[in-house]
């Protein structure tokens, strides 16, 4: 009778490995899992995926945003360097990245279709699964510090519009004038895409789109996950429209035991493919590793269904993946003695 019970189980196992070749896949995946050291601490971050193409950019902006992406990686390394922890060093590199303009989160970010500038953020907590996240926020400096409040000091999840703006205020953050989150570059954008519209040539998207969402995700040294992202959201935008950003699971997702991902891109798809919450899915449930799920998720399911865009993560080792289906990404990862950023494809 055991036996029978014994030769079952294995039989379900097999079936759900879809075959023995897949089961000796998954046992050399897992093997090769089990065999990994932890990094002592982990980094990375995105400022934006789309239409980002090296004959488009001069020298001086390439060599603003590499500035920026450093720096950015600066402020969350050296934290965790000293012993901080993973929401300390992703709150302080996104506060960076939102007060610098070259990104769509903070100062700089997009104009919905009304002329003004609507926040979005969030953060999650990989430790005990706890998040926050704010929406339509039009008068806080920094939403980032927004979303981490909502998930500390608040009952709450997903607080939006003038709530979320008087829970913000009544947390002490810093409040700004509407005009603060104004540039010139952003304003352009959102003229030229008026102009498309009322000319009837504006698909929903132009062919050179580009996302600018900052995310970031770190592992410190006690193991504790965290990531966060931050945006303005996409150029005319109306209707009072949330992207994936504010979406737990959608954009930003953590939990030690598998990943941490924010992602950047066409919204609605990373809503509608749960994207965050895949990725953490596959792994738990496949037991596949962190780049093998990040790829399958970027390339053959969002792609083929026209959803552009990309991701950062990192698993509980510290390995990192940056995948993106755009021409390009402002990305980068630092970890003990290892340093990258890139902008375009196949850097
Ligand atoms: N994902 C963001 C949104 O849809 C846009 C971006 O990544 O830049 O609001």
């Amino acid at each position: 009778m055991m036996r029978w019970v014994l030769w079952g189980a294995l039989l379900m196992l097999a079936a759900c490995a879809g075959s023995t070749e897949g089961a000796s896949e998954r046992q050399k995946e897992a093997a090769q899992m089990q065999e990994q050291e932890k990094a002592d601490y982990a980094i990375v971050i995105h400022g934006g995926a789309g239409t980002i193409l090296r004959e488009n950019m001069t020298p001086e902006r390439e060599k603003a945003y590499r500035d920026a992406l450093n720096a950015a990686l600066d402020v969350g390394e050296q934290i965790l360097q000293e012993g901080g922890s993973s929401a300390d060093a992703v709150e302080q590199t996104i506060i960076f990245m939102e007060n610098s303009p070259l990104f769509n989160a903070g100062k700089g970010a997009v104009f919905t279709s009304e002329g003004k500038n609507e926040l979005d953020a969030a953060f999650m907590s990989g430790n005990d699964l706890n998040a926050g996240a704010v929406g339509g926020l039009t008068n806080v400096k920094n939403p980032i510090r927004a979303a981490r409040a909502v998930m500390e000091k608040s009952k709450h999840v997903l607080l939006t519009g003038q709530g979320a703006e008087r829970f913000a205020t009544e947390q002490g953050l810093d409040t700004v004038p509407a005009d603060y989150f104004y540039t010139e570059d952003r304003w352009n954008a959102l003229q030229r895409a008026l102009q498309k519209e009322n000319q009837g040539t504006g698909a929903l998207l132009p062919a050179d789109y580009k996302y600018g969402t900052v995310g970031c995700v770190a592992l410190d040294k006690a193991g504790n996950i965290t990531a966060g992202t931050s945006t303005g959201g996409m150029t005319n935008k109306r209707y009072n429209r949330f992207g994936d950003v504010p979406v737990i699971g959608a954009g930003t997702y953590a939990n030690n035991a598998t990943c941490g991902v924010s992602c950047t891109g066409h919204g609605e798809y990373f809503i509608r493919y749960a994207v965050a919450h895949d990725l953490n899915a596959l792994m738990a449930y496949k037991g596949w590793p962190l780049d093998k799920a990040a790829n399958h998720i970027i390339f053959e399911k969002l792609k083929p269904a026209g959803g552009g865009g990309g991701l950062i993560a990192l698993d509980a080792y510290g390995n990192v993946t940056m995948p993106f289906n755009t021409a390009g990404m402002y990305r980068g990862y630092a970890k003990p003695g290892e340093r990258e950023v890139g902008i375009f494809g196949e850097e």
